[in-house]
This record gives C-alpha cells, structure tokens and sequence, in this order.
C-alpha cells in the first residue's frame, strides 16, 4: 500500500472533523487531531493519531502541535481547517463579543493554519489545503450577519491563497455546506433563533444530509490526483430551499 501523509484536522472533537477523523483513520493515514475538547478525539482511540487541545485562535499553539505531528510523521499533506463558531444574531442587538468570537475563529484560526503549513508545502510543491466556508460564504441569511461576514471571508482569503499557490502545485479548496446537524448551531445564545432554524429545515425537509456525507465529499475532494482541484464545493441536502 502506498505510503499516506499526514492529515491534519483542526475541530476534530465534533461534527464534520470528528467524522472525517474516523474515516481519514480507517483508510490508515496518520493523523493530528485539533480541538479545545481533547477528551472528545481521544476517545476515538484512533490509530497513528495524535490529539492535542489546540485552540485555534492561538498561532503559536497551533504551531507548536503541528510541528509536533510533523516530527512523527512527516510533513502535512493535508491541512482541514475546519474549527469554526455560528452564533446567530441581529446586528441589531447581539453582543459584538460574539461577532470578534467568530471573526478570531473562522477567519483568524484559518490564517492560522495556513500560514504554518504554506512554506513547506511551497517549497516541496505540493500538499492540500481546505478550508470551510459555508453557503454563508456566498449568499445572505437572516440572523447571520457576522457568520455571513467571516464565511465570506474564509472564501475570499481561500481564492487569494489559491491565486498564490497554483505556482507551487499546492491545492487550495473551499467547502461551502448548506444546513446539517451537528453540535453547530447550539452555541447560538438566542433560543427563538434556534428554533426558527430548527423549524425551517423540518418544513422543507432538509434534515437528511448528515456530517459524514459531508466527511466523504472532503475526503474524495483530497484523493483526487494533485493535479485535480476541486476549487469550491458546494454541498446540501437536496431539499433546501435557500
Ligand atoms: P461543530 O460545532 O459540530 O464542530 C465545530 C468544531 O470546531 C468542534 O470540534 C469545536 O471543538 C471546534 N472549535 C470551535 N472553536 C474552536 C477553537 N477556538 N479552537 C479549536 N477548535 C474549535 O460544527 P460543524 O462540524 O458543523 O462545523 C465544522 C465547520 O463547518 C465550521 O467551520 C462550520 O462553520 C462549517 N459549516 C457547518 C455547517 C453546518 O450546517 N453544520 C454549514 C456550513 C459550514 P472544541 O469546542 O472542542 O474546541
């Protein structure tokens, strides 16, 4: 079997990186898994896995575990940066705290991750980023402003990454998920909001798509051959309506 690199994940402790951690695992490649809850990963009890308690918003300390990683595996082939935060809100009326939480999350947690792995990944000419943006990234949503705002933001820093990295062969791919359960929108403060999500996706139905479908389009995405780019990917269940 051909040797497989290191991939690493940052929010591997639920949803879409906590699926893709399993599956990543099953077809054997070394992993580095990232999140604030390293218990969560832990208990996967993966193998060639290391999980460390990063949180995404401190560089040197996502630095430091991947260079960790790197010294067991080798070089990052694969960086997922998934770690994200939705706090629904008015502009109107929700805290500013939680829009700089999602501003340092989604799009300074992303940076992050990208400018650690970018030279090594330049100077061997080649390696995968992806990064998570949403629908979101592209179209509006009520209550979303600050989510909308951050998510665009990963897709345009994603297409200016890809501008500067074609040169060196490196992939550069934005995933922009429409709604699926996960433990997403539950750190939302606003429980009308919630439910208002909640009870949009159950009328039109759009509750069928789940975070490993999700886990599987990334994957595939990744093990196309380096000269494939899937540059965007947009994914949702079939039944959505916006
Ligand atoms: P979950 O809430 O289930 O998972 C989010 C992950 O991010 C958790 O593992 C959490 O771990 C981690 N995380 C949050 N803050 C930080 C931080 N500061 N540092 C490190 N890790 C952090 O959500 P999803 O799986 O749904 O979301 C994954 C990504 O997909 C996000 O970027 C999200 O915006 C995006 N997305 C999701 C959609 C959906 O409908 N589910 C739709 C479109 C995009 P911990 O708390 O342990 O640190």
């Amino acid at each position: 079997m051909e040797d497989k690199k290191l991939v690493v994940i940052t929010g591997a402790s639920s949803g879409f990186g906590l699926e893709m951690a399993k599956m990543f695992a099953e077809d054997g490649y070394p992993l580095l898994l990232l999140a604030r809850r390293v218990e969560k990963m832990e208990a996967l009890n993966l193998p060639n896995t290391l999980c460390k308690k990063v949180d995404v918003t401190d560089k040197t300390g996502l630095e430091k575990a991947i260079r960790a990683a790197e010294a067991v595996y080798g070089e990052t082939d694969l960086l997922i940066n998934n770690a994200g935060v939705m706090l629904l809100g008015s502009i109107e009326t929700q805290n500013a705290n939680e829009w700089q939480k999602m501003l340092d999350v989604n799009v300074m947690g992303v940076m992050h991750g990208m400018q650690t792995v970018i030279p090594s990944m330049k100077a061997r000419k080649g390696g995968t980023i992806i990064n998570l943006s949403s629908m979101a990234g592209y179209q509006a949503f009520e209550n979303h402003a600050a989510y909308c705002a951050s998510k665009f933001g990963v897709r345009g820093l994603t297409q200016t990454a890809r501008l500067e990295l074609s040169p060196f062969n490196v992939r550069v791919i934005t995933i922009e998920p429409g709604a699926v359960k996960t433990e997403l929108l539950e750190h939302t403060t606003d429980d009308t909001i919630i439910k208002g999500y909640n009870e949009w996706k159950e009328s039109v139905g759009a509750v069928n798509i789940t975070a490993k479908d999700v886990a599987k389009t990334i994957k595939f995405a990744y093990e196309l051959p380096q000269s494939v780019l899937l540059r965007e990917i947009v994914i949702c269940d079939t039944m959505q309506d916006a």
